[in-house]
């Protein structure tokens, strides 16, 4: 098992049948995103059809897990029973990613050394043996 940011207690996210791909690389430690196979257009979070030019067909294409913080917040109210606070929530710009930015939460950082900009990189914790969510915390080295 991975090392642990949050508590079990955290309320684990539904897949569906357009998602259930990306929570699988997930489990794997894979960090994926989707490619229109027609135009190219990658996209995140998952979605049955292309923005760009409404094709239906899709790869997935593996992240680096490196990015930047686009922005952040910090909550000092617990979302489940039993978190350290306060805890950091942040949208992280993926490098090579076609210029998608997602949600996770920033870990190994005090909120104080954060800063718009900073470079992260991923990492994986594992809630369970199926269950893997991605976290960033800044890039070390
Ligand atoms: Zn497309």
């Amino acid at each position: 098992m991975s090392e642990r940011f949050f508590p079990d207690s955290m309320p684990p996210p539904l897949a569906d049948a357009t998602t259930l791909p990306w929570w699988e690389a997930a489990s794997e430690h894979r960090l994926v995103v989707q490619r229109c196979t027609a135009c190219e257009h990658t996209r995140h979070p998952p979605a049955p059809v292309c923005p760009q030019c409404r094709s239906a067909e899709a790869d997935w294409k593996e992240l680096s897990g490196l990015g930047e913080v686009y922005t952040y917040t910090t909550v000092h109210r617990p979302i489940a029973g039993e978190q350290e606070l306060p805890f950091l929530i942040a949208v992280i710009a993926l490098e090579d990613s076609g210029g998608l930015r997602m949600i996770s939460n920033l870990v190994s950082v005090s909120p104080d050394d954060v800063s718009i900009g900073m470079p992260v990189e991923l990492v994986w914790e594992d809630m369970s043996d199926d269950l893997a969510m991605p976290r960033f915390r800044p890039r070390r080295g």
